[in-house]
């Protein structure tokens, strides 16, 4: 129960960081911790804004 589901990220934009726009080869999963529609999604973030982004401190 580990899938990735990438939520509607245009095409060109799957590979840039959702945070700061830099280029970027991994993602952020949001869990529970957030209220959703699905169990779980992603956004396209990079190593950087990807430590930013899993303290609990980070805000958006
Ligand atoms: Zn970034």
């Amino acid at each position: 129960m580990s899938a990735i589901t990438p939520i509607d990220i245009p095409f060109d934009k799957r590979h840039t960081c959702w945070f700061c726009g830099e280029p970027c080869d991994r993602y952020f999963e949001y869990h529970s911790q957030v209220h959703t529609p699905h169990p779980s999604l992603a956004v396209p973030a990079c190593g950087e804004c990807l430590t930013l982004a899993k303290q609990p401190t980070f805000r958006t």
